[in-house]
């Protein structure tokens, strides 16, 4: 059994918190919103009265936040100096890679350890356990995080040493991002041409147009019938996800000199989905507008 803090109990890690306490782990959480910490502490997560007293008995801290400036200003803000000497630090936020290793180094100055382990899976991943963690840590630390993040995820992917997670979890959401854009405009096209949704499903889902964006997140209604499309685009995966790490991406392609044209674009493309009227709602939603741009009705 493992003493716990967990900080941000939010849609994810709300969840992951009482997977934990389910598994027999001690978890004392925080969080600045009234309504988190209530449903946390129906499900077994003992409350704090902050961060940093949730993290001062705790052998492991894990923060589930919104970005790396939150992190960085939660660490500094009382939970490195209220950890005992050694206590592992697991960010497990959606972050930049620099504000990632920053996070790692606060936490080494501090006496601490430290690594990054984002997750993708969604809420619905959360709160089935079945989250896929990409982990960027030396290897002790994460020999010793890997029953826990077990708990939570299905898979657990060591990426390399600090950052990597992050860099894979941005990596894997830009390809995400351009093919769910690809399969749309091709959904659009076929429909323009007059060819039934369900035929062009029928070819590419197993030919090799084939990607998860198709055979599982499928943007069109009817094909496959668990996708966000037959339930009016409520998330899964919200557009404004999307565009928070299609942003990530690009901050992170610019920085490095990438010449990542579709994922540029993609950024691009989301970032406007979001603004305007798409950030509540599934990411494959953006069919709705490649069509209305397209002058064709939805
Ligand atoms: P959320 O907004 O529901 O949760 C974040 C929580 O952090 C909130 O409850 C907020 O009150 C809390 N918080 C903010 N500042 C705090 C502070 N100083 N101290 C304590 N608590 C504080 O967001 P979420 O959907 O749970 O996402 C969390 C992270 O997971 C993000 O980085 C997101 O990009 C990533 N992620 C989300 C999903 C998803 O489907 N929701 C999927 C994969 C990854």
């Amino acid at each position: 059994m493992t003493h716990i803090a967990f900080i941000g109990l939010g849609h994810m890690g709300g969840p992951m918190a009482a997977n934990l306490v389910t598994a027999g782990h001690t978890v004392t959480g925080f969080d600045l919103a009234p309504a988190a910490l209530d449903a946390a502490r129906a499900h077994g997560v003992g409350i704090a009265a902050s961060g940093p007293e949730a993290a001062s008995d705790a052998d492991v801290v894990i923060t589930m936040l919104l970005t790396g400036q939150q992190v960085l200003d939660v660490y500094q803000g009382g939970l490195l100096a209220a950890a005992k000497p050694g206590t592992l630090f697991i960010d497990s936020s959606t972050i930049d890679v620099d504000s990632a290793r920053a996070a790692r180094e606060l936490a080494i100055a501090a006496g601490h350890r430290g690594m990054d382990a984002p997750v993708s899976g969604g809420v619905v991943g959360a709160e089935a356990g079945t989250l896929t963690f990409m982990v960027g840590a030396d290897d002790a630390d994460f020999v010793e995080a890997e029953p826990l993040l077990s708990v939570m995820g299905g898979r657990v992917v060591h990426c390399g040493g600090s950052g990597a997670g992050q860099a894979a979890k941005i990596c894997n959401n830009m390809i995400l991002g351009v093919s769910m854009i690809a399969v749309s405009e091709a959904f659009v096209l076929g429909e323009k041409l007059g060819l039934s949704n369900q035929a062009l499903f029928d070819v590419s889902s197993t030919a090799s147009g084939q990607c998860w964006a198709l055979t599982t997140n499928c943007p069109v209604p009817g094909p496959v019938p668990s996708s966000p499309a037959n339930r009016d685009y409520q998330p899964g995966f919200a557009g404004q996800l999307m565009a928070k790490d299609l942003g990530l991406a690009l901050a992170a392609l610019e920085s490095t000199g990438t010449d990542a044209r579709m994922g540029t674009l993609a950024a691009d493309l989301y970032r406007h989905f979001a603004d305007e009227g798409g950030a509540g709602l599934d990411f494959s939603a953006i069919i709705n507008t490649i069509r209305e741009r397209s002058g064709a009705s939805s």
